[in-house]
């Protein structure tokens, strides 16, 4: 052998070494992602990641009854292998072995967990404008399981006096008290995002995934989730689940060793400019809209790019996974226009393939409905594209709730006003029973707070909320009044529900323990909620409105032969009474009606007393 040779053979071995030390150092922890897969899907292919040290220059091969490797695709960092895997209808479930070879020596296993789909999974009902859906931050609601507050080996510790630490709260806690929501009349609950969020700080909030197959330990493990997911069902509660494609947290275990360059947009932090109407407007700038799209969210928040086509099918099988796994009713997707939008149309098509019923809310933070409605479903929009996106938030109405109840109103567009000019920008949604409809959510202040913690406007606000067109949602703690400023940071709005942790002075979650005041609340979000289980009307009825008059806005949503006529007082402190005259075209039909609030049967419609600051819901028959 030549001197030169054997130089350059050492120096070979000396950087294999290296970079094996380096992969060391990384501590490379093989994954297989899926882990496990359904036979029966309507697409039957399964994308397969596979992650271990040098895994790419391996050969997979699989012999299990109805299952072919159809491709395998290798990226830049050889520590990755993607396999597409064609699953026959016939294919046997239970234990496939993959093996990795290298020549004919297998080099490594990886085990892959098929199963059977559950009867019906397909055909699963989402949540629609039939629900009342009850938002909460896991983290803050109720500490079931002290134990778990701490997790060895996780970055950060709980600390309850932190405003911004982790409090202990977790799925044991939402079990306890599934009862106390079902009980108000929600049917269904929105839980704020509970996959692993291993970060240093700020962690409690959820929206730095680190991993996307677990549930966060202090949380709990992946069969509670699942656990949560059927007590919540039998108790007449759908689940929803919120998830995050547009960015993962700074932690994530591939940020250490990304399959590739074009994983996520930019090398490091570039501040998106939160620009939404860039994607809809035929003028704008590329520099403005690459900006607002592949900038990053925050700091910690890694921008993931969704053109690449694997990593979209990545997160798309995530989803299917986590809605067949533990048996979901819907999904909330987070920051939705900010990610690559073919990409969430293709994952929107997918999901609506294998579960046509199944619903999906987009949260596009757009305060005009003239932008918003490019984001639903079936949109007409000039440049082509369909979103695919079933249901949308309604930013505008929030909006108008917010200021509406606490102007005086007499002027042209103030007060009341406001919310009848925002719906009468319905005729741009192509589905207004799609519209997620919220006084506020975990971004925004306390509505109690806004409405200047005034419990009179309280019950306006709710009146309207539930009974208006679209999906109704609330907001943990609003019930009991709490209270929060937006302006001094989410950790305000994000208060511990009293009596979710042991030794709490104050259970709120009792009706003892509830102030008279909080009671009332709580009793009269529950009769209209109650009320709206069994309204067709509500559901799924058309609404006619009434140009507001004196601080007074009457409307209606009624079907062909059921009504529900809702008059809203926002006038100071005078009581009116309104003549039915003015409201002919639909009150002809009906004779006589019924007081939801009170109960009080009414034997003619020609007149109608409301006192100042209060909402009357009357059942027509
Ligand atoms: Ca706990």
């Amino acid at each position: 052998m030549r001197k030169v040779n054997l130089v350059l053979i050492l120096v070979l071995i000396a950087l294999t070494n290296l970079l094996s030390n380096v992969n060391a150092a990384r501590n490379i922890k093989d994954r297989l992602e899926p882990s496990s897969w359904w036979i029966g899907f309507k697409n039957p292919v399964v994308q397969l990641m596979a992650y271990s040290e040098d895994i790419g220059l391996l050969r997979p091969e699989i012999n299990h009854p109805g299952l072919t490797i159809k491709r395998i695709i290798g990226v830049e960092n050889p520590n990755y292998l993607f396999i597409d895997v064609l699953i026959d209808e016939k294919a046997k479930p239970g234990v496939v072995e993959i093996l990795f070879k290298d020549g004919n020596k297998v080099r490594k296993t990886m085990s892959l967990q098929l199963n059977e789909r559950k009867k019906g999974s397909a055909r699963r009902q989402g949540f629609n404008s039939s629900d009342a859906i009850y938002l909460l931050m896991p983290d803050r609601f109720a500490n079931g399981d002290p134990t778990n507050d701490d997790v060895e080996g996780m970055l950060e510790k709980a600390d309850r006096k932190a405003p911004y630490g982790r409090h202990g709260g977790d799925l044991k806690g939402i079990m306890n008290h599934l009862d106390y929501i079902a009980d108000m009349g929600f049917t269904a609950i929105w839980i704020n995002p509970v996959l692993e969020n291993d970060m240093p700080e700020s962690s409690y909030h959820g929206y730095a995934t680190t991993d996307y197959y677990k549930i966060d330990p202090r949380y709990g493990t992946n069969e509670d989730y699942k656990k949560l997911v059927e007590m919540a069902n039998s108790k007449g509660l759908k689940v929803i689940k919120d998830m995050i494609f547009n960015h993962c947290g700074s932690k994530h275990w591939w940020m250490d060793d990304l399959p590739s360059d074009d994983w996520i947009n930019y090398d490091g932090f570039v501040r998106s400019n939160y620009r939404l109407s860039t994607i809809s407007d035929p003028n704008a700038s590329r520099a403005d809209l690459k900006l607002a799209t592949e900038g990053w969210f925050d700091t910690s928040m890694p921008d993931l790019n969704l053109r690449n086509e694997l990593l979209l099918n990545y997160l798309i099988q995530n989803s299917i996974w986590w809605i067949e796994y533990a048996g979901l009713q819907g999904i909330r997707q987070d920051t939705y226009p900010y990610p690559d939008k073919h990409g969430m149309a293709e994952w929107n098509k997918r999901i609506n393939l294998e579960y046509p019923n199944f619903n999906i809310v987009g949260e596009a933070w757009i305060g005009e409905p003239s932008k918003l409605c490019y984001w639903q479903k079936d949109f007409p929009n000039s440049d082509g594209f369909n979103s695919h996106l079933k249901t949308i938030m309604d930013f505008p109405l929030m909006d108008a709730m917010h200021i509406a109840f606490n102007e005086k109103g007499g002027g042209w567009s103030d007060g009341l006003i406001r919310l009848y000019n925002v719906l009468a920008d319905d005729h741009l949604y192509p589905d207004v029973n799609n519209m997620l409809v919220f006084p506020e959510n975990h971004d925004v202040g306390r509505i109690f707070t806004i409405l200047k913690e005034d419990p009179r406007k309280m019950k306006m606000v709710t009146a309207f909320f539930a009974t208006i067109r679209g999906i109704p949602q609330w907001y943990y703690g609003s019930e009991i009044l709490m209270t929060g400023n937006g302006y001094d940071g989410h950790a305000h709005i994000r208060h511990d529900f009293p009596g979710g942790w042991p030794g709490d002075e104050i259970n709120a979650f009792t009706s003892k323990g509830r102030t008279d005041e909080q009671n009332e609340m709580v009793d009269y979000l529950s009769k209209i909620l109650n009320f709206r289980k069994n309204s067709k009307a509500i559901h799924h009825g058309k609404t006619l409105h009434f140009v507001p008059e004196n601080n007074v806005y009457v409307y209606f949503r009624y079907l062909e032969d059921e009504a529900v006529m809702v008059i809203l007082n926002n006038s100071d402190n005078e009581a009116r009474t309104i003549s039915g005259k003015r409201f002919d075209e639909i009150l002809s039909q009906y004779s006589k009606g019924t007081d939801v609030l009170t109960g009080e049967n009414l034997s003619a419609l020609d007149s109608f007393k409301i006192d100042a600051k209060s909402a009357k819901i009357i059942e027509l028959k």
